[in-house]
């Protein structure tokens, strides 16, 4: 089976998950999930927490405010959006945006695992506290783990089955839409990923 095939797979099971708490909301407004969208072989994966309104209108990933300071951090070190992927923890809207629920993760982590597992990308960004702590947990870095105030911009290498990972927690864009102080420090931290950008 190739990469897109699946990933298809997994659209197919997270499009049919009755059981998850947010079925019901997706189809009562006419939402899709959000699978994620950008490069099969991308060596950088953005992970963020879940789609918010404009997403699961239009069943894309960071495509409404976030998503265009996304693309302008991106533009900021020459990284062009379509050589990443970029996708979310959950892959459905919690109502008025509320805070991912634990049992939520824990229905939707296991097809952002299957996503890794497939791309295979060398690093992921964490984009807000649940996706770093998610992350940080998969990869057993735990130990690392610190506020995101102290942990954005951090780099944090594991050396797995199929050679190193290294896990970039940042802020969440939507966080330095509400706290615009945040977007220097944004710019700042992105500027470690050219590091990484055209090295296999
Ligand atoms: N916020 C997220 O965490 N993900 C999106 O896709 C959009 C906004």
């Amino acid at each position: 089976m190739d990469k897109t095939e699946a990933l298809r797979h997994i659209r197919d099971e997270v499009v049919g998950l009755k059981n998850s708490p947010l079925y019901e909301f997706r189809l009562e407004n006419g939402y899709h999930a959000v699978l994620g969208e950008g490069s099969h072989d991308a060596r950088i994966m953005f992970v963020g927490e879940a789609p918010g309104r404009s997403e699961a209108e239009q069943g894309r990933p960071f495509c409404g405010r976030a998503g265009k300071l996304l693309d302008e951090l991106l533009a900021g070190v020459g990284i062009p959006r379509g050589d990443v992927y970029i996708t979310n923890i959950l892959k459905d809207r919690p109502p008025e945006n509320r805070d991912p629920l634990p049992e939520e993760i824990a229905l939707y982590g296991p097809f952002l695992d299957r996503q890794i597992e497939i791309i295979g990308p060398k690093v992921l960004v964490t984009l807000g506290r649940y996706a770093m702590e998610y992350l940080m947990r998969k990869y057993g870095l735990e130990g690392e783990l610190e506020p995101i105030s102290s942990a954005h911009g951090t780099v944090h290498t594991v050396s797995g089955l199929f050679g190193n990972v290294t896990v970039v927690p940042m802020y969440h864009p939507a966080a330095a839409i509400y706290t615009q102080s945040l977007i220097p420090v944004l710019k700042k931290d992105f500027e470690v990923l050219k590091q990484f950008y055209g090295v296999r």
